[in-house]
């Protein structure tokens, strides 16, 4: 089948691989030169596992084109929306002027039966908004709602074997014609056995908006217990072992540590708020608003903790942050919480230098205050003490004994809770987690 998708950022990139590597033609298109030209040459913009490897797999195929001229959709039956809905400039609301304009770039290329398949996260009623504007330019047009659930770091995997597919068509109904085109695109993943639920656009749209709403929830409500653990000397690493042990309740996204970050779950879940205030239905989400602010409260505990740590004043004192990235395998530093600690260290006097495997450029370009050092042996010479806030394999395994004599003082905050404190410890480290004494 020929498909073209629109947005070749973390989703669109991924996406378009994938789609050829599932046997598909597809050409790639964005507005972003740089990106484009990188992809042609099978390079990827960013770093995503396995990401390379699939560009270059499938490039040679010859089903995998890019370029940054839309008329090239044109002869495609599927066009796939990816570009971004970030949060808009001081507002809670997210800014679909990217979604509106692909869409509008869009409609002189679009032939009668051809779907437009939005996989971009947007407010509920942005499928019946642009079915309505495609409808005006070509009647015979259809727009579905397939968000998207891959996680940054699994992308190509989580796209290759999805864990589900939602099509929302303007009937919500089986015998949708564009259901059967989306049977063919994805009929490997199906014929594996992932699950489809056909349903209808508000739903579908929803359905991403509730999925992280209640991942995010789940995360400040661990985070939330470790403030009442840190208050009253319990652990919340056993406390959440102990409740996760409840199948109901699971231990999946119950780890504590200095919150969530990156290019989704921020925004989508302001968004969210914003959206059901627009429907009259705020009341319904005013627990985000907490859910949002127990996770903005971590990064600030992160500072006190660390000036505690440094014995009372942050002024003058080396802190080596490692991890920059918002997650670790990642080089995503949207909303990174460790880079938005390490910039109010520095605020606060501290000498911060920042340590990352993949994250450094975009970190650079984000926080160019900040000190950036490649290589973690130099990033942690005579440091006052280390922070680890991104929970890269490379962090996790240090061997406590090792770093000893390159440190000034061998403290160490685990920002996360993936390191073995008793071990730390036991060699001489000044351990601190989050949650637990
Ligand atoms: P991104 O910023 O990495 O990519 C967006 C891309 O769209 C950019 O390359 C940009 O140049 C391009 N673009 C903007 N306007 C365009 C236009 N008019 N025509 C063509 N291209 C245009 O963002 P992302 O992380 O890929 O996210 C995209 C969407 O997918 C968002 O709605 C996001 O919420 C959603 N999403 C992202 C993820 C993720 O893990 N990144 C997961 C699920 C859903």
């Amino acid at each position: 089948m020929r498909i073209s998708v629109i947005g070749c950022g973390y989703l669109g990139a991924v996406h378009a691989a994938c789609m050829a590597k599932l046997g598909h033609d597809v050409v790639g298109i964005d507005v972003d030169e740089v990106k484009i030209s990188e992809l042609s040459s099978a390079r990827a913009p960013f770093f995503e596992p396995g990401l390379v490897e699939l560009l270059q797999e499938v490039q040679a195929t010859g089903r995998l084109a890019f370029t940054t001229d839309i008329s090239a959709a044109a002869g495609s039956l599927v066009h796939f929306i990816c570009v971004g809905t970030p949060q808009k400039k001081g507002e809670n609301g997210a800014d679909m002027t990217y979604v509106d304009a692909a869409a509008t770039a869009l409609l002189p290329h679009l032939a009668p039966g051809d779907l437009v398949v939005g996989k971009s996260t947007v407010p509920v009623g942005t499928a019946a908004r642009l079915a309505q504007l495609v409808k005006s330019s070509e009647p015979a047009a259809e727009v579905v709602w397939n968000p998207e659930f891959l996680r940054e770091g699994h992308a190509v995997s989580d796209t290759l074997h999805p864990d589900r597919l939602v099509f929302g068509v303007s009937n919500g109904s089986e015998d949708h014609p564009a259901v059967a085109i989306l049977d063919e695109v994805y009929e490997a993943p199906l014929a594996a056995g992932a699950p489809r639920l056909v349903t209808d656009h508000p739903t579908a749209e929803l359905v991403k908006a509730a999925a992280n709403s209640f991942l995010a929830t789940k995360i400040s409500f661990i985070n939330a217990m470790a403030e009442v653990c840190e208050a009253s000397g319990a652990d919340v690493t056993q406390l959440a072992d102990a409740i996760g042990m409840d199948d109901r309740i699971g231990r999946k996204f119950l780890h504590a540590g200095i919150g969530f970050g990156g290019g989704c779950l921020p925004k989508d879940i302001r968004a969210f708020m914003a959206r059901a205030g627009e429907l009259g239905a705020d009341q319904a989400l005013t627990f985000l608003r907490e859910v949002d602010a127990i996770n903005m409260r971590r990064r600030t505990r992160v500072v006190e903790l660390t000036r505690e740590l440094c014995g009372g004043t942050l002024l003058g004192k080396r802190i080596t942050v490692l991890g920059a990235a918002f997650k670790p395998d990642s080089d995503d530093v949207r909303d990174s919480p460790a880079l938005s600690i390490a910039a109010q260290l520095q605020l606060q006097g501290a000498v911060v230098t920042v340590t990352d495997p993949k994250a450094l450029e975009n970190a650079a370009k984000r926080f160019p205050e900040l000190q950036f050092e490649p290589d973690m042996h130099d990033a942690i010479s005579r440091a006052d003490a280390l922070l680890l806030l991104t929970e890269w394999e490379k962090y996790r395994t240090m061997d406590p004994y090792a770093l000893l004599s390159r440190v000034e003082s061998a403290r160490i905050l685990d920002g996360r809770n993936v390191l073995d404190a008793e071990k730390w410890r036991a060699a001489g480290w000044t351990y601190r987690g989050l949650g637990r004494v």
